[in-house]
């Protein structure tokens, strides 16, 4: 088995300069197409699940399937993320589904869309970092906004990451892993003008903190994704991403983890469309759901060539969620 804490890869990643994509789960056809992407690259890999997905799920399907990913996979280093945990009690949840990294959110309250003040981030994060800690579990949490809404999750209206602030959090929490915003945010319209991030922020951050730094809302929203689906009966006028340039670049200044989920929606849907288009007959799940799978496999497989994590899998030995409690017990 090779379930490792999140630090790991996300620290193995920043020694040698690549990133590391955290790919949002809803159902077993996402889970087995991130892993053969996985697989067919030898890349480690985050898989994530939002509170929503667990929801959905019922948590305890979801959490199984994670741990399917794991004894399905044992070359290649995976870690089981929760993200945008929103209380302590969230992240306890997830640890004892076995998730082995959790993100708590404090720049919102706990509905998930009310911002938050400094001091409730701190708070909140700390509590969680006490307590995953004691079971060797990784903890990212954020500082500043991003905007747009995702799963019900955010308040709207984005807020760029304070340098100084971003470090005084750090060393106040003990945080493993930090989000910042940049400018980039959730879902599939994500510019409205200029496609524009704050990079000097980036580089500020990266001066000031030591720990792997992350950024959410990274989908790129490929044209012909969008092209697709619209090609074949959907209506998303407008959407708009991430270009790869950009995250390769906020690689290079820095960033180890880049969260992809509106992407890996896309590919599915696109392919399911196509299907039903073209052939109106079928009504076998596996004929809709088995394409989509192959789709979302060719689509993470090029985000791991691209941000530099193929080829890293069998880069180190993995470590336990044991080693992990020893490490920060001293
Ligand atoms: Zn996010």
């Amino acid at each position: 088995m090779a379930l490792v804490p999140m630090k790991q890869i996300l620290e193995e990643a920043k020694k040698k300069g690549y990133g590391v994509g955290a790919y949002n789960v809803n159902n077993m056809e996402q889970i087995q197409a991130i892993m053969a992407a996985a697989q067919e690259t030898q890349s480690p890999v985050i898989i994530q699940a939002s509170r929503g997905a667990l929801k959905y799920s019922n948590f305890t399907y979801l959490g199984y399937l994670m741990k399917a990913a794991v004894i399905e996979n044992p070359t290649i280093p995976v870690a089981m993320h929760l993200d945008h945990g929103n209380s302590l009690d969230s992240a306890k949840k997830a640890i004892d589904l076995g998730f082995s990294s959790v993100m708590i959110d404090g720049s919102l309250k706990e509905d998930g869309k009310t911002p938050s003040d400094y001091e409730y981030n701190v708070n909140v994060t700390k509590s969680v970092v006490e307590y995953a800690h004691k079971y060797g579990v990784t903890v990212e949490a954020e500082i500043g906004r991003l905007g747009g809404i995702e799963d019900g999750v955010g308040s709207g209206s984005a807020h760029i990451t304070d340098p100084q602030e971003a470090l005084q959090f750090v060393k106040d929490t003990g945080v493993d892993a930090l989000a910042i915003a940049i400018g980039t945010s959730h879902g599939a319209y994500k510019f409205k003008g200029a496609k524009v991030l704050a990079f000097d922020v980036l580089q500020e951050v990266r001066k000031l903190i030591d720990i792997p730094i992350v950024l959410h809302g990274a989908s790129s929203v490929p044209k012909e994704l969008i092209d697709a689906v619209n090609k074949y009966g959907g209506k998303m006028p407008g959407a708009e991403g991430v270009p790869m340039e950009h995250l390769q670049k906020a690689i290079k200044l820095g960033v180890q983890k880049i969260n992809v989920d509106t992407d890996g929606r896309l590919a599915m849907t696109a392919t399911i469309r196509k299907v039903f288009t073209e052939s109106p007959e079928k009504f076998d799940p596996r004929d809709y759901l088995g394409p989509a799978r192959t789709a979302l496999q060719g689509l993470i497989a090029s985000k791991m060539k691209a941000f530099g994590t193929a080829g890293h899998a069998s880069d180190y030995a993995p470590l336990t969620l044991e080693d992990m409690k020893k490490a920060y017990s001293k």
